[in-house]
């Protein structure tokens, strides 16, 4: 059972404390598998976890929300596992960090104090960064990269929209939270199109000349989908600088669009708390030691999921959660006095296109100098494979995610 902190966010008083304590903050994919494993991995610790929502929706898989193939309910878990493992789940968020005094301050005013603090409170969306595109833009144009409202939104946009009309998919350049998931979105709008709505068509203005499992894709839509999605390439003049929210207007380096929906994704950063905590550089992410996923700017503080840069290893569920349990174990092998071992992190990614017809993309991962970087072991799917071999990877997709959320919420 998931407690608030007025029961137990005592006034912080730094005191010796019997067993170590670890806050972690964020209970998504990173953080909540991070609070599980310090756990499992030493019963001994005193792990609290932070996280505002008492119901955490998931970004994997919300695209088939988006299609209409999928309940969000489906996305949805609670922190009652969590709890139940002896976790301290605090129904608030983080709102200051002193890393000099170890000591975390939440929103209803009280503190905690850390021996250790895990970060991984995701990202927040640059509203800085397309001029006219700010929170209220997003109630007409959804950016649906936060699952949850955003994601239904955009749903009842497209079932809403009249036959013959365009979805337009604004994407940013690199790094991004999951860098293939906007043609993965493009791919199962189309589906929805193709069935519902066959006049009607996807246009990606995307800000990048090459993405990530391009042919697999390319290959997919011409199969599936014939000129229903068209994409204007960064050199084509894809990139959205300007928008106007009255009258659903994109502006690109090279022109103007008016789609009936407009799905604006814009460049992001590491989640706002690990600016405010001193873990963020001028990228606006968090540089880490891959050894530890230790801050190289505050000490005490490890930085995991999609708010650290991890160099060759994509902003996914997948890495957040490999990336969470890796970090329990250095943190308690260090407390100990131990030297922890350097991690090798393994992740799959899977784009379903349509239902029945996925493919994947599997990597290993170890640090190389500053950053991680990709070594042998990893694989991806092959282009011409047959369509039962697409059908089989669709089932895998789905099975990795019941032991994705399964580990992360139990
Ligand atoms: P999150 O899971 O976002 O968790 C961050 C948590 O921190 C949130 O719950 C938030 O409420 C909390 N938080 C933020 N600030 C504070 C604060 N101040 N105090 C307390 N808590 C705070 N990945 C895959 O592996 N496979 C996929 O198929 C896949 N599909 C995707 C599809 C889409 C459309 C999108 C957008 C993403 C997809 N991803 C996928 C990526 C995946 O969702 C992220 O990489 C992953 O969620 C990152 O985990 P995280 O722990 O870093 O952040």
């Amino acid at each position: 059972m998931a407690v608030t902190a007025g029961a137990l966010a005592l006034p912080y008083v730094a005191h010796a404390q019997a067993s170590a304590r670890v806050i972690v903050i964020g209970g998504g994919f990173g953080g909540a598998s991070c609070a599980r494993a310090l756990r499992k991995v030493d019963p001994k610790l005193d792990v609290t976890l932070i996280e505002p929502n008492a119901t955490f929706t998931s970004c994997p898989l919300s695209n088939e929300v988006i299609a209409g193939l999928r309940d969000i309910a489906a996305q949805q878990f609670t922190y009652g596992k969590i709890a139940a493992e002896g976790v301290r789940v605090i129904a608030q968020a983080a709102s200051a960090i002193d890393p000099q005094a170890h000591k975390v301050t939440l929103t209803d005013g009280s503190a905690l104090a850390y021996d250790r603090l895990v970060l991984s409170p995701g990202i927040h969306l640059d509203f800085k960064a397309i001029q006219g595109y700010d929170e209220a833009a997003a109630d007409k144009m959804p950016h649906a990269w936060k699952a949850g409202a955003q994601t239904l939104l955009l749903r009842k946009q497209i079932e809403a929209m009249d036959d013959g009309g365009v979805v337009a998919i604004a994407v940013p350049a690199n790094p991004i939270r999951c860098p293939p998931a906007p043609y993965e979105r493009a791919s199962l709008i189309a589906h929805y199109l193709k069935a519902n709505k066959p006049r009607s068509k996807v246009l990606i203005l995307d800000a990048k000349d090459e993405f990530s499992q391009q042919r697999l894709f390319e290959q997919a839509w011409s199969a599936l989908y014939g000129g229903l999605i068209e994409r204007i390439p960064l050199s084509q003049g894809g990139r959205v600088t300007e928008i106007n929210p009255a009258d659903l207007t994109i502006i690109t380096e090279f022109g103007n669009y008016n789609p009936q929906v407009a799905n604006v994704i814009p460049p992001q950063k590491a989640g706002r708390i690990a600016a405010a905590a001193g873990a963020a550089d001028h990228t606006g992410w968090c540089p880490i030691d891959p050894k530890t996923f230790a801050s190289k700017l505050v000490s005490d503080v490890h930085v995991i999921g999609d708010a650290c840069l991890g160099g060759g290893i994509p902003k996914s569920a997948a890495a957040a959660q490999a990336q969470g349990k890796a970090c329990a174990a250095i943190i308690a092998a260090q407390l100990v006095g131990k030297t922890p071992e350097s991690p090798t992190l393994t992740g799959v990614c899977y784009n379903t296109v349509a239902p029945g017809y996925a493919f994947s993309l599997a990597g290993v991962y170890q640090p190389k100098g500053e950053i991680f970087g990709e070594v042998e072991g990893g694989s991806t799917s092959p282009v011409d494979a047959p369509r039962e071999v697409r059908a089989k990877e669709a089932d895998a997709a789905i099975a990795w995610y019941k032991t994705l959320t399964v580990g992360a919420f139990g």
